[in-house]
């Protein structure tokens, strides 16, 4: 296809605003999809992802579209994720295209992730063509939604688009705008090959997927690449593009998008932002981008300690695809054999413990998520705390260091009290609080270590749903950090051992004492449960002893019910692990950290 018909384009948008239905329009309007095969969301592909109704990985669409002036376009639609965890695969994708539709729920307004995925857009240059959805709506009201837009993110917004992607409405004055207000890619057809790897992923048919944009030249079956960052060479065995099925073809040209095969075994061999040519070839390389790093770690046991094979089996599986997710062995007094993970955030975590409980059917035990600390020795080394359980010897320790965020909150007067109040009670800084329309957007110096855990379940509680939030990294800052462990029956359960400010572990400490003497079932025998610092208990709860034993309560010895008590006992008893001579259920080990 002639570079001046194709349109490269994404769709930014905060979660459910409407970015996968419009794409759904998108591909059904112009027959990409024939009607019957049209199932709702086509871009969502994973299950978890269709079930909470989020977009997780990129996915990818060519649209063939014939335009109101009778010229045939190629559209190419790379869907980015909606997700602040997932913040670092949208800045990569939008490398890749020259354009975004910047969709707005009309009957709400713009959010904290509409404004964190428009300012990526905008970094990579994008020409952006604001499209009001959910028009259909009572609650619509495009004027002020518009005047927002134009307040809050300072684009252009007299020519946004009214679009309802339900009922269809606006979807042509979409594709037209795509056409004749987004620029069409550059690139030159005689150089040689240069392309960016967008993207990858593992497929068990055919191995690696390498989803590419070709900058300059052509890419061909049966020619040999190389991958510029480590030099790699591989033999290109096939090429294709999405409709979004895969469809093979021949070759790609400048500003196409699409996707080869190369034997490749690993998604790690693989370094999105790559640069790939001709083997033979040098061209100059793409401006690098950084690899994703894990900033949330967590300990994954099996409940059932034999399980630990299967669940090494799955976490190599899930790797393979997923080269953000971090995985070491670990060993736990309390817990046995397990791994130390490393995620983008806590979505990111959920997403990988559910895939291994759902298509691998092990059950987990996951420890508390803990940042990374930097632990400033006396001798002046710098070292690492990836878990709290490792936490060094306090007399070899001159100092800690925690990761801090900029939280950027939006949400309507309203709650604003109780907003600010989360964030003081977190140990948040303010650094800004400005107002567009019946909105607040306060900005936020936060730890991360205050954050990761329920944070944003909270801000979702106390604001009924209406706050939105997004943050990034800024740095380290040193803080009073001490180690909390909890003591159950004397014996200290290094699985429930938190970093925690000093200020703030006597209430932390008290807290977790009194939810785990809830959420431990009684046994025979009196067990305390303690909070401690070092050598310094904090807190302390005793659990009672039982007295009765449970079946005793069945009436008439009814066999049958007794029975059914009796194996409901034995289905609760695999969800629980022995430590010492105590039963501790798999929920603990999350639940005694929330606050309320
Ligand atoms: P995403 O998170 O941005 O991908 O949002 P979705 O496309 O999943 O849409 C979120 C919700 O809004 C879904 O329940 C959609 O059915 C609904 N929705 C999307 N577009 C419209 C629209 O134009 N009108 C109405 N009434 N609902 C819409
Ligand atoms: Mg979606």
């Amino acid at each position: 296809t002639a570079l001046s018909h194709i349109r490269n384009f994404s769709i930014v948008a905060h979660i459910d605003h409407g970015k996968s239905t419009l794409a759904d329009r998108l591909i059904q309007e112009t027959g990409t999809v024939k009607e019957r095969d049209m199932q709702a969301q086509m871009l969502d592909s994973m299950d978890i992802e269709r079930e909470r109704g989020i977009t997780i990985k990129a996915n990818t669409v060519r649209i063939d579209y014939t335009a109101l002036n009778g010229e045939s376009y190629v559209l190419n639609l790379i869907d980015t994720p909606g997700h602040v965890d997932f913040a670092y695969e949208v800045s990569r994708s939008m490398r890749a295209v020259e354009g975004s539709l910047l969709v707005v729920d009309s009957s709400q307004g713009v959010e904290a992730q509409t404004l964190a995925n428009v300012y990526h857009a905008l970094d990579a240059d994008h020409e952006i063509v604001p499209i009001l959805n959910k028009i259909d709506l009572p609650a619509s009201d495009c004027m002020r939604v518009a005047e927002q837009i134009e307040d809050v993110i300072g684009i252009d917004a007299t020519e946004a688009i009214q679009v309802s992607a339900k009922t269809g409405q606006g979807i042509v004055e979409t594709l037209e705008a795509i056409v004749h207000k987004l620029p069409a890619p550059k690139g030159d057809i005689n150089a040689p090959l240069k392309a960016m790897l967008v993207d990858s992923w593992y497929d068990s048919y055919l191995g690696v997927i390498v989803l590419v944009r070709i900058i300059d030249g052509k890419l061909k079956k049966g020619e040999r690449v190389k991958f510029m960052s480590n030099g790699s060479t591989h033999h290109v065995d096939r090429i294709g593009v999405f409709r979004p099925q895969m469809e093979m073809i021949d070759e790609l040209g400048p500003g196409e998008i699409g996707f080869l095969t190369a034997s490749i075994k690993q998604v790690r061999d693989t370094r999105v932002g790559d640069t790939i040519c001709h083997d033979k070839q040098t061209v100059e390389a793409l401006p690098g981008f950084k690899p994703a790093q894990p900033v949330v770690f967590c300990g994954l046991f099996p409940v059932d300690a034999a399980q630990f094979e299967d669940l090494r089996d799955s976490i190599d599986k899930l790797a393979l695809n997923d080269a953000s997710f971090s995985y070491e062995m670990e060993t736990s007094a309390a817990l046995g054999f397990g791994f130390r993970c490393g995620f983008l955030g806590l979505l990111h975590l959920e997403v990988i413990r559910d895939r291994i409980e759902r298509e691998y059917a092990i059950d987990l035990i996951t420890t508390a998520p803990s940042v990374i600390y930097d632990i400033h020795m006396r001798d002046g080394r710098i070292e690492q705390l990836h878990n709290p359980a490792d936490m060094p010897d306090l007399t070899l320790v001159d100092h800690l260091e925690e990761p801090r965020i900029k939280a950027t909150i939006l949400v309507p007067d309203d709650y604003l009290g109780d907003v600010l109040k989360l964030c003081q009670d977190r140990r948040g800084v303010q650094l800004d609080l400005t107002y567009a329309g019946s909105r607040a957007m306060v900005v936020y110096d936060l730890p991360l270590n205050e954050v990761v855990f329920d944070f944003y379940d909270r801000l979702k509680s106390v604001t009924k749903g209406y706050a939105s939030f997004d943050y990034q990294m800024i740095g380290y800052q040193q803080d009073n950090l001490v180690k909390m462990s909890i003591l159950v029956n004397d014996e200290p359960v290094d699985a429930l051992s938190t970093m925690v400010h000093r200020d703030r572990a006597d209430a932390r400490g008290r807290a977790m004492v009194e939810k785990l003497k809830d959420l431990i079932p009684r046994h025979m025998f009196k067990i305390p449960i303690q909070a401690a610092i070092g050598g310094k208990v904090i807190a302390r709860e005793t659990l009672s002893a039982m007295r009765k034993d449970v079946t005793a309560k069945c009436y008439g010895g009814d066999a049958t019910r007794k029975k059914k008590l009796l194996e409901k006992q034995k289905a609760g008893k695999k969800k629980m692990r022995q430590f010492g001579k105590v039963d501790i259920p798999q929920e603990a080990f999350i639940s005694a950290l929330k606050m309320d």
